[in-house]
């Protein structure tokens, strides 16, 4: 298992951990330059910071800070009520593919949505499975269109809690059998990343019974990222309450362990919304607090 306690260049910032510093918004590119500032090589943004930043300054500035992405977010989103809904979705997932390989990132991470319209507070119907089967076809849709440009697709399985409005794929298990049944064949001599893989997230898996087993099951190929932060109790919002890495109950130095026993040696992404505590302090103090973080507690 690598040594983090050291430095931190295998840490990588989810920008929506800083996407607000004592309460406003800050711009993408402040980010950039913030993390360049203290040496850290790598970031995942999100889509909508891109837009407002504009793609091509956004790919100059990573250029110029010889910063590598961890992942982009993120694609997925995949029912809908209708076929003019489905195809809705596959378009814009086509977008953030196209944009994931403007970034040069090495995959794109789908949270792959729930019941649909359930996110805007007014489920279209109670049919999980029904949404579940959408989520198959249009990853397997998008899989040929993300194959053709090259662009790994991590399917992120979010907390159970999220089943409703966000993700109907609550485990590495689930998003393993998809893996397997859209992407089923993989060679194993070979070391590049599949085409279709999973993004772990400690948030969302912490907890499973299953994780180090199906995180074995996963193997180098399908380990395309691996999320940290930490579950802190009692946890006051569902969304916006994520705990810096340490504060928490997960022990995510076990976890890494396991991951990198498969040979994963990218980077370890710190994704923290926290509206209430993060979100109200300074960016520079986040980030430092990430990097101290990431060498005692990750
Ligand atoms: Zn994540």
């Amino acid at each position: 298992m690598r040594d983090f306690s050291q430095d931190h260049r295998w840490l990588s910032i989810n920008t929506a951990t800083v996407r607000k510093s004592r309460g406003a918004d800050v711009p993408l590119l402040d980010i950039l330059d913030a993390c360049a500032a203290r040496g850290i090589r790598a970031v995942a943004p999100w889509r909508d910071q891109v837009a407002s930043a504009g793609l091509s300054r956004v790919a100059s500035a990573l250029k110029a800070h010889d910063m590598a992405l961890s992942g982009y977010c993120r694609g997925g989103m995949f029912p809908a009520t209708d076929g003019a809904g489905l195809q809705a979705a596959h378009d814009e997932n086509r977008r953030a593919v196209d944009e994931a390989r403007t970034l040069g990132a090495p995959c794109l991470v789908l949270v792959v949505g729930g019941l649909p319209g359930a996110l805007d507070g007014k489920a279209a119907d109670k049919d999980i499975a029904r949404a579940r089967a959408q989520v198959h076809e249009g990853i397997a849709r998008l899989l040929e269109y993300a194959r053709s440009c090259q662009m790994p697709l991590a399917i992120e399985p979010l907390h159970p809690m999220y089943a409703a409005d966000r993700a109907c794929v609550n485990t590495l298990e689930q998003a393993l059998d998809l893996c397997d049944a859209i992407d089923p064949a993989l060679a194993t001599a070979d070391t590049r990343p599949a085409d279709l893989g999973v993004a772990v997230d400690m948030y969302h898996v912490w907890w499973d019974p299953k994780l180090q087993a199906q995180i074995a099951r996963a193997g180098q190929r399908r380990l395309l990222a691996f999320h940290v932060c930490d579950w802190l109790t009692p946890t006051t919002d569902l969304l916006l309450d994520r705990g810096m890495m340490g504060d928490g109950v997960i022990d995510i130095a076990q976890a890494r362990g396991w991951v990198e026993d498969q040979g994963f040696a990218g980077y370890s992404e710190v994704e923290i919304f926290s509206a209430a505590n993060w979100w109200q302090r300074e960016m520079g103090e986040v980030l430092d607090t990430c990097i101290a973080r990431h060498r005692s507690a990750v």
